[in-house]
């Protein structure tokens, strides 16, 4: 790379989400004065709190928890106090009834009732037995752990709301990957380090600043400018200058007026889809085909404020409930009390799941507000007629899409970027992964030292990776803990091997029978080897004599194999067998948070 090293470098930064704002904040402590633009009036993206008189709404629920020890310090350093723990409840509305989740098996059955109960246990055990062969599908993966019955009851309403297309066509993949790293090994360390001990996770409380997400990223804004550096809103990047392997500027428009702004290095956060279709001139005929390929899932809240002080004690609703649009409903004021202005009145927000364009994105706000009084009447968990006012926020592309091809249309993407010297994409949509804030906060941070110090950090195996991140950044000691665990554990798990053992076994008893045997020969006496000469009743032909010693020889063989070889066999069995029992504990644990990823 060829960048000036001095603080005469350019950087500029699309986005001012948590990706873009960190790289820009990072930037600012090592003297730099970045020019980040942000199309939309206010920062933090999808991370954003939008405010509707008095009332603050976070755009999805912003959960703060982190592995990463440089988050923690930024977040630390940033908000300090301004934090609070709050304790979490979430519960399932289904049938007009509330599900604790994770799953109470105690409240499941009293809500289903006992034939259901009955009819869901019958299921289990019939996938259990009978699972399917392969693992295709969300359906089938969860069907095989759960039973179809309980996937009905709990999975599929809500995931086919949430990616608007049917179980059956969602890849396992999805599943498994988010699955796979978070809790086989927190379920490890529940089971064998702190057997008595709950891990303190997401399931239970988390850290959430005072008036939600966006006053984090409103304070990391103040701080970048007061470190010198520029934030632009309103201001819509509308081309990417290229020339050859370089970016030489980019064109923003504000305000109807567009204009070219140059610079030396550049971190972009906005979509990567819509980078590529900026470019000027485009990238080659394949990039810009993959770039059209890669798909997003939108959402879009509609706020209530209602004349009631209480409605339910939950921070969020899952709604499970097939006969209404709602995915999930959040209690403002249980996230955290200053969301609202007087606690007389409570704020709600639904949040309907749709693609840009459909019906429900296009419908006007006030029909959308009418939908979500209804609804929430229907659903019975508030009166239409307490509803003061509304309002609606539309968030696009809140999810990047894993379907049938998408990791061979960003593979191709990815290798074009490679090419460009003095250029990062960040972020969630940045880099078409399903980050949460922390891990898009870490590829804004590493983009910076990639650029400042000529690390080579990869962006984009944050959060595919977990050893990737483990080995930068250090692990909280339970992830230690069970590296040692799993360790530890396949030692004393280590398969035996029956042949071996066998023989090994074999030998030894013919061994011993054999010198048993010619010692008492050559000891001699009236009665040569009385107790020894019992043997004759299991061995036949066998006699304590030196001929004798022989046929034992063999009979010890024999035996001694078989013996062992069985015990290997057994021991292997049934180790397999516990493995696997701790394998599918594991698996049900993570399938018990599942919901929480969507
Ligand atoms: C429903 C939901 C719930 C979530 N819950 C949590 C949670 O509990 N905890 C958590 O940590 N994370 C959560 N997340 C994830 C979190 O919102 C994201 O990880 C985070 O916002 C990603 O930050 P980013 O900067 O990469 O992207 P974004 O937040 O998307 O920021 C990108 C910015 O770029 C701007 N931009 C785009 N195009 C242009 C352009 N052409 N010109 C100028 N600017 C442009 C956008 O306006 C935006 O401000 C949730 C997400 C969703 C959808």
């Amino acid at each position: 790379m060829q960048q000036p090293q001095g603080v005469d470098r350019k950087f500029i930064v699309i986005g001012g989400g948590p990706a873009g704002l960190t790289a820009a904040y990072e930037l600012t402590r090592h003297g730099h004065q970045p020019l980040v633009f942000e199309k939309m009036d206010k920062v933090g993206g999808i991370a954003r709190t939008e405010k509707y008189k008095g009332f603050y709404f976070d755009m999805g629920g912003h959960r703060f928890f982190t592995k990463s020890a440089e988050v923690k310090r930024i977040w630390q350093e940033v908000l300090g106090e301004e934090f609070l723990r709050r304790p979490r409840l979430s519960r399932i509305y289904y049938d007009q009834k509330f599900f604790y989740y994770p799953l109470r098996p105690l409240n499941a059955l009293l809500n289903l009732g006992l034939v259901e109960s009955v009819l869901i246990i019958l299921s289990y055990l019939r996938w259990q037995l009978f699972p399917y062969r392969q693992e295709e599908t969300f359906e089938q993966w969860v069907t095989n752990r759960f039973g179809q019955r309980l996937f009905q009851t709990f999975f599929e309403t809500y995931t086919e709301k949430v990616w608007g297309i049917p179980c059956s066509e969602l890849k396992a993949e999805w599943a498994a990957q988010r699955i796979k790293n978070l809790s086989l090994k927190s379920a490890l360390v529940s089971m064998f380090i702190r057997p008595g001990q709950k891990i303190t996770s997401l399931i239970e409380e988390f850290d959430y600043p005072r008036q939600g997400p966006g006053m984090m990223w409103q304070t990391v804004r103040e701080r970048v400018e007061q470190a010198g550096g520029r934030i632009q809103l309103n201001t819509d990047v509308v081309g990417i200058c290229r020339d050859g392997n370089r970016l030489t500027g980019i064109m923003v428009a504000s305000n109807g007026h567009v204009e070219t702004v140059g610079g030396t290095d550049f971190i972009s956060s906005m979509p990567v889809t819509e980078f590529i279709k900026r470019l000027e001139p485009p990238p080659p005929p394949e990039v810009q085909a993959a770039a059209a390929k890669l798909r997003y899932r939108d959402f879009l809240t509609v706020c209530l404020i209602i004349n009631q002080p209480t409605l339910f004690p939950d921070n969020w609703i899952y709604v499970h409930e097939p006969g209404v649009k709602v995915g999930r409903i959040q209690n403002f004021k249980n996230w955290s009390p200053h969301m609202v202005p007087t606690l007389d009145k409570t704020s709600l927000g639904l949040e309907y799941f749709c693609n840009e364009g459909d019906d429900l994105w296009t419908m006007p706000d006030e029909a959308l507000v009418e939908l979500g009084k209804r609804e929430i009447e229907k659903i019975g968990l508030a009166r239409a007629a307490d509803v003061e006012d509304g309002c609606v926020f539309r968030v696009p592309k809140s999810y990047p899409v894993y379907d049938g091809d998408y990791r061979h249309y960003l593979e191709t993407i990815k290798s074009y970027l490679a090419s460009l010297e003095n250029f990062q994409t960040v972020g969630r949509n940045g880099l078409h992964r399903y980050n949460n804030q922390d891990h898009a906060m870490l590829t804004g941070l590493l983009a910076v030292r990639n650029a400042l110090f000529g690390e080579e950090n990869n962006l984009w195996v944050v959060n595919a990776e977990e050893e990737y991140h483990e080995e930068i950044y250090g692990q909280v000691e339970a992830e230690d803990a069970v590296e040692v665990m799993q360790e530890a554990l396949s030692h004393v798990f280590t398969k035996l091997d029956p042949l071996a053992f066998g023989s090994a076994v074999g030998l030894a008893v013919g061994l011993v029978l054999f010198l048993a045997t010619l010692f008492l020969v050559m000891k001699g006496g009236p009665v040569v080897g009385p107790n020894l000469q019992l043997l004759r009743h299991y061995f036949p032909g066998y006699q304590v004599t030196a001929p004798g010693s022989l046929l034992g020889f063999l009979y010890g063989l024999v035996i001694g194999f078989t013996s062992g070889w069985s015990y290997a066999f057994l021991r292997n069995m049934t180790m397999l067998f516990y493995l696997a029992v701790i394998q599918r504990k594991a698996e049900l644990g993570i399938l018990r948070k599942f919901l929480d990823y969507m």
